[in-house]
């Protein structure tokens, strides 16, 4: 058996793709242009959205997203701790407080249960994120919004392929996708704003270059006024065009992918259900298309005599990589000294000592599954301490 060390995520990129960066470089044009404007095109035809601004990365989606909805000191944000730091961080840098609302214990996601008794008359937005590759319950997510008169916006940077009630996760409302390297698709940094509101798309896309109304290609190649004015003041947000030509290609091999991700994640399904210490995620029924970005499992801690971390150490001996998607935002050091708020969270805290993100990657082997689980039958069996 092969016993080389096998990461928890690895890129899947082509030779074509490797080629097609090197052309952008080539070119003598690599910043935005002409290619980050494909990946645009492409992106919003695979989805099916009216509108997808490209940016450096999903957080500065975030950043842009609260900036233009005027969000700021007093205003509380409704989202789950249970999430990547980056979104939690960001509606406290704009001034704005981050409300968390518990997770469902079986699928990590809020819910319009756990959410409405959070709203406030402070409350300005609502942010789910549909977790490890499987669509939030949004239809009464949206509905609580709009009763509200609140926007909701959607942190989708698990969720490229994924499907709620056989529509894409993009193709309406306010979405923010990631190409961050371990994302279904990457960019190597990257991500995409998208959304069905033309004024906000606009406003995105002036924001993520300075406040201009035109971007450096514009003023340089497209005989667009170079005098063109800050409408503004903005950020320096837009992705460069070899980032975006890696997008194009990988876009293209998205539904490839992401099949061979759902083949090794039935794969580990099947050979785990047998280990009950270890309690694999479930999969909402209104996720009609699960973008299996991640194969998260909860470890049984009360009964293995082994905490989550040392489980991930004994994984690591063994040459395996694992994750933690995610350790609580309420319970890392700023937000634990610096937020007054008491929040009742047991989900969220419950499954933040027990999960463990195990290794899925679409170059992946099936062999590499069945590694994987005979590592964790042999470390439960024998655990050392
Ligand atoms: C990766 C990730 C982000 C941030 O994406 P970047 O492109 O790295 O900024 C946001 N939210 C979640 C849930 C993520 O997993």
């Amino acid at each position: 058996m092969d016993t080389g060390f096998l990461p928890f995520s690895r890129p899947s990129i082509t030779e074509g793709e490797i080629s097609s960066v090197a052309e952008v470089l080539r070119s003598g044009w690599i910043t935005t242009g002409t290619k980050c404007a494909e990946f645009e095109q492409s992106f919003s035809e695979a989805i099916g959205c009216r509108h997808a601004v490209a940016l450096t990365s999903a957080t500065a989606g975030m950043h842009l997203t609260l900036h233009a909805l005027g969000i700021g000191p007093g205003d509380e944000v409704i989202t789950p701790s249970l999430t990547w730091v980056s979104t939690v961080n960001m509606i406290t840098a704009c001034g704005a407080t981050p409300i968390f609302a518990d997770v469902d214990r079986d699928s990590l996601m809020i819910s319009a249960e756990t959410v409405e008794p959070l709203m406030s008359d402070r409350t300005r937005l609502i942010v789910p994120v549909h977790y490890a590759g499987a669509a939030v319950e949004l239809d009464p997510l949206r509905q609580l919004a709009s009763q509200h008169d609140i926007p909701l916006v959607e942190d989708a940077a698990h969720a490229v392929g994924t499907e709620y009630l056989d529509r894409k996760i993009g193709v309406d409302g306010h979405v923010i996708f990631s190409f961050h390297p371990i994302k279904n698709i990457t960019t190597g940094e990257g991500g995409m704003f998208c959304t069905d509101d033309q004024d906000l798309a606009d406003h995105i896309r002036r924001l993520r270059f300075h406040g201009l109304g035109v971007d450096a290609f514009d003023r340089q190649s497209q005989g667009r006024a170079p005098q063109a004015e800050v409408q503004e003041p903005g950020f320096k947000y837009n992705l460069p065009d070899m980032n975006a030509v890696l997008g194009i290609g990988q876009l293209a091999r998205l539904g490839e992918m992401n099949q061979r991700r759902a083949e090794l994640a039935r794969l580990y399904l099947s050979k785990l259900a047998e280990i009950e210490a270890i309690q694999p995620l479930q999969t909402p029924a209104s996720t009609t298309r699960h973008a299996w970005h991640l194969f998260i499992i909860r470890l049984d801690i009360n009964n293995v005599g082994m905490s989550r971390d040392h489980f991930m150490a004994e994984l690591k001996a063994k040459g395996i990589g694992s994750g933690l998607h995610f350790k609580a935002a309420h319970l890392q050091k700023y937000y634990r000294e610096n937020y007054q708020h008491a929040f009742s969270l047991p989900e969220t805290e419950w499954n933040s000592e027990r999960i463990c993100s195990l290794p899925l990657f679409p170059d992946m082997r099936d062999e590499d599954v069945i590694r994987v689980v005979e590592a964790i039958k042999s470390i439960l069996r024998s655990p050392s301490t």
